[in-house]
C-alpha cells in the first residue's frame, strides 16, 4: 500500500494516531424496571498518548459507566467511542475481546487478584493468555514485579501481601501485555491515604516511563495535583470544572496541616517509602484533553 493510500484510510473518521480514546456524544441509558438511568449524557472528549487522567465525580455520577465504554467493555446507546482509532460499535465481541486483551490493561477496585495463584502467577497470566513463550513470560514478569518494587514477594499469595502490595500485583498485571492504555476504577478506594498516594505515584511513574496513559477514577482529591488533567463527571455530563463538593483538602494539602503524617507523606510522595525514585509534580491541566466548548 502507498503512504497515501494509508493516510487517505486513516483519515476517514478516525480520530488523530495521538489520541487513545475519542468519545463524540457519547449516552448511555440503563433501563431498569421500567426506568431509564441516564448514566452518560452526551459525553465528549479525546484523551491523548502518555497522560495520567483522573476522572472524578461523587458516587452515581457515571464514572465506571464512563470507564468501561472507554475501555470497550460496553458500548455507548448513542453516539461512538473511538479506540486505538476503531469505533467500538463496529467491532464485534470477539473483536473487542482481543482488542482489550493486548491494548488495554484493567485494574479494579479490589483487585481482582486470584486467591490460589501467587503475585508472579497473577502478572503471568495474561501474558499466558497472550500465547507469549514460558522465556518471555519469565522475564518480563519478573521486570514488571520489580518495577512495582516486589522484587522479593514474587512468590507470595495475594492473602500474604498488604493491600498497597496487591495494587502493585494488579498494576504489575495491567502492564503485562504492554498495553496502550490502563483503566483504573477507584483502586485506591480501600487503601489508607498514605498507601493510595504511592499507587498514585506509581501511576505518574509508568505514564512517564512506559509511554501509557492511564485513567483513574476515584472520590480522591489527591489525584488533582498529580494527575496531568482532571475530568469531572457530574449526573452523567462532564466538565473540567471541579465543583466545591469535589474540592477537600487532599493528602499532599494535608502535609502543611499541623498534626498530620509529615514525614509518611513526604515519603510516599518522593517514591522513597516504596523503593520508588519518582519525585511529586504537581499535574495542574494542561489542556491536552479536549473537551468540546462550554455552552
Ligand atoms: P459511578 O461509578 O460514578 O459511581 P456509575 O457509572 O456506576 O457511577 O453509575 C451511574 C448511574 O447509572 C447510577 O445512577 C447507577 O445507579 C446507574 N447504573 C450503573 N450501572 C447500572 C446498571 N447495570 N443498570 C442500571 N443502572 C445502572
Ligand atoms: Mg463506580
Amino acid at each position: 500500500m502507498t503512504p497515501t493510500a494509508s493516510a487517505a484510510l486513516a483519515t476517514s473518521d478516525a480520530p488523530a494516531a495521538e489520541n487513545i480514546v475519542r468519545c463524540i456524544d457519547v449516552s448511555r441509558v440503563y433501563h431498569l424496571g421500567g426506568e431509564e438511568v441516564h448514566a452518560c449524557r452526551a459525553v465528549s472528549c479525546e484523551i491523548p498518548n502518555g497522560k495520567l487522567i483522573a476522572l472524578r465525580g461523587r458516587s452515581g455520577s457515571g464514572k465506571t459507566t464512563l470507564i468501561n465504554i472507554m475501555s470497550g467493555l460496553d458500548k455507548p446507546s448513542s453516539g461512538k467511542t473511538f479506540l486505538f482509532g476503531r469505533e467500538t460499535t463496529h467491532l464485534n465481541d470477539r473483536e473487542l475481546t482481543e482488542l482489550r486483551r493486548h491494548r488495554i490493561g484493567f485494574i479494579f477496585q479490589a483487585f481482582a487478584l486470584l486467591p490460589v495463584l501467587s503475585a508472579f502467577e497473577n502478572v503471568e497470566l495474561p501474558m499466558r493468555l497472550a500465547g507469549l513463550s514460558a522465556r518471555a513470560r519469565q522475564r518480563r514478569t519478573t521486570d514488571l514485579l520489580e518495577m512495582v518494587g516486589l522484587g522479593r514477594r514474587m512468590h507470595h499469595r495475594p492473602f500474604e501481601l498488604s493491600g498497597g502490595e496487591q495494587g502493585r500485583v494488579a498494576i504489575a498485571r495491567a502492564l503485562a501485555n504492554e498495553p496502550g492504555m490502563i483503566v483504573a476504577d477507584e483502586p485506591t478506594g480501600a487503601l489508607d491515604s498514605v498507601t493510595g498516594l504511592q499507587i498514585m505515584m506509581l501511576f505518574k511513574r509508568i505514564v512517564s516511563e512506559k509511554n501509557v496513559t492511564i485513567i483513574m477514577a476515584t472520590h480522591d482529591p489527591t489525584i488533582s495535583e498529580i494527575a496531568h488533567e482532571t475530568l469531572i463527571m457530574s449526573d452523567g455530563e462532564m466538565s473540567r470544572d471541579i465543583p466545591e463538593e469535589l474540592q477537600g483538602t487532599g493528602i499532599l494539602d494535608a502535609m502543611h496541616m499541623p498534626g498530620t503524617l509529615h514525614g509518611e507523606i513526604e515519603m510516599a510522595a518522593s517514591g522513597r517509602g516504596a523503593g520508588l525514585d519518582t519525585r511529586i509534580q504537581k499535574g495542574g491541566p494542561t489542556g491536552d484533553v479536549k473537551l468540546p466548548p462550554l455552552p
